[in-house]
């Protein structure tokens, strides 16, 4: 394969309508959901469609509840689409496994006109003519070797007479395939490259590589946004479009997203990273970051634009400006991204996005609580899964309150909690400055102790942890009761031990 650099902006004419098909099997995806994104964005910028076809074909792996997750997540992520799953549209069904019928009149189509063939060779035959031509000296070839191309029309009255299952088999014309991808440039694959390949399985259902080309005609594709993975599909699809008499001047246009990697420098996948979109959900990710991240994978808005919204993303997307380098993906950044997320919003928003994860926790919400403990963690959060440790102080019934790095406190730690509790006890007015400003006195300039180690103790004998909100804000939230009683709690901790 070659491949020239794409030019300047990808031309449109027309309705533009984008898809993304994914086969469910299990959760989407990091890099479905970056075509998806991809794809959506495109449409979205043309005001054209984006569609979701669920290419289940495949009985053994697709499931309900599959399918049920593919439109859960992209709905949680922000990318509906136009036609699909839920709200139907001209081509309906989306859903390849009620789609058999389009398949099947065009396998016949194509064996009635000669362009596919029943291939009745079994695997153990195969082997066993390549085994015997290497023996000869021939180079071994990959894949299947066109046998059954030009059985006699004895030979396969034989076979069918005998039962003997077969596969379709399209005959890959000699010659090969030019197309300019959108992203890689013009990209020329010679067909000896391509055995003649498997359209359907042994039992009949028609494979991927048959059923998206189908779809992607019957649904009138402009633009096919995929994984540079499926680079290898284009020709095959591009020769059944061929066959199939689809007139050039619908022929979709194809763009190969590059690939993901993980730091291993490998695809990214179970095995080097989390993949799956439920995972960073579950683990307390926005959509919004999500989104601004995904974009980043092979596509910037601008040199030194990392944050974007969606809004900005789609005025701005062209797949031309996509790269063709492997994209890294690197959760720090993602995190950083998410924190950034998390401190744009309003503090109302968050609060509302918190509520679930504190519940979650087993802590009932007050909402004053939480109104008033949200500005104290919004810029120090970088993933909403925080929320629970860094406000569940202010939330715990008291007599639930547990002092978790309690080892933290040691024999040190009296002094510094007494004259905390001593310098509180009296103090006249109840808020941040004043509590911060009695604390400095007694134990820095009273008991002549660095502030690390002066608020250290404090900090653990009232929210229970070594690392909490700011301190004298979450003194003040927490109240006098509440911090005297936890103070004198951490006291008996230290004495008693
Ligand atoms: N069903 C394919 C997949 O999930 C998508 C194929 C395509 O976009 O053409 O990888």
């Amino acid at each position: 394969m070659s491949g020239e650099p794409a030019n300047k902006g990808v031309p449109v004419s027309g309705e533009v309508r984008t898809r993304i098909a994914p086969a469910p099997s299990g959760d989407l995806h990091v890099g479905n959901v970056r075509t998806a994104l991809f794809s959506w964005a495109f449409a979205r910028r043309h005001q054209g469609h984006f569609l979701l076809r669920v290419e289940d074909t495949d009985a053994s792996r697709a499931t309900d509840e599959a399918f049920a997750a593919t439109q859960e997540i992209l709905h949680w992520v922000g990318l509906d689409w136009d036609e699909g799953p839920g709200v139907g549209g001209p081509y309906a069904p989306y859903r390849q496994s009620e789609r058999r019928a389009v398949y099947d009149g065009a396998l016949a189509r194509l064996e009635a006109s000669g362009h596919a063939y029943r291939a009745y060779s079994t695997a153990e035959e195969l082997a066993a003519r390549k085994a015997a031509a290497v023996a000869q000296g021939a180079k071994p070839t990959p894949g299947y070797d066109g046998y059954d191309r030009d059985l006699t029309d004895a030979q396969r009255a034989a076979y069918a007479a005998a039962g003997r299952p077969y596969v379709l088999r399209f005959r890959m014309p000699a010659g090969s395939t030019t197309f300019t991808d959108l992203v890689r440039g013009e990209i020329t694959i010679d067909h000896r490259q391509i055995p003649d390949f498997a359209l359907t399985r042994s039992d009949g259902s028609p494979l991927y590589v048959l059923a998206a080309a189908v779809d992607d005609m019957a649904m009138r594709l402009t633009h096919i946004v995929r994984g540079e993975d499926l680079l290898a599909a284009t020709p095959r699809q591009l020769a059944l479009y061929e066959a199939l008499d689809y007139p050039r001047e619908r022929w979709p246009q194809f763009a190969h997203l590059p690939l993901i990697v993980a730091d291993d420098g490998k695809p990214l996948s179970k095995r080097n990273g989390e993949v799956s979109l439920r995972w960073y959900r579950d683990h307390g990710f926005l959509p919004a970051a999500m989104l601004n991240y995904l974009a980043l994978l092979g596509w910037s808005l601008a040199p030194d634009r990392e944050l974007f919204s969606v809004e900005e993303m789609v005025a701005a997307f062209d797949l031309a400006r996509v790269s063709r380098n492997p994209a890294r993906f690197d959760l720090k950044k993602l995190e950083a991204i998410n924190g950034e997320k998390i401190r744009a919003m309003a503090e109302e928003e968050l609060g509302e996005q918190l509520r679930p994860w504190l519940q979650a926790a087993g802590y009932a919400v007050d909402p004053a609580v939480l109104r008033a403990g949200v500005p104290l963690v919004q810029s120090r959060m970088v993933r909403l899964t925080e929320a629970p440790t860094l406000l569940g102080f202010l939330l715990v019934p008291e007599n639930e309150f547990r002092l978790v790095d309690a080892d933290l406190l040691t024999a040190d730690s009296e002094a510094p909690l007494q004259a905390s509790r001593d310098a509180l006890a009296g103090l006249p007015a109840w808020a941040s400055d004043p509590i911060e400003q009695a604390l400095r006195v007694a134990l820095v300039e009273g008991l002549g102790l660095k502030p690390r180690r002066a608020f250290g103790p404090v900090r653990v004998a009232v929210t229970g942890r070594r690392i909490s909100p700011p301190l004298f804000e979450s003194i003040e939230l927490l109240g006098r009761d509440r911090t005297l009683g936890r103070l004198d709690g951490a006291l008996a901790e230290v004495r008693g031990r």
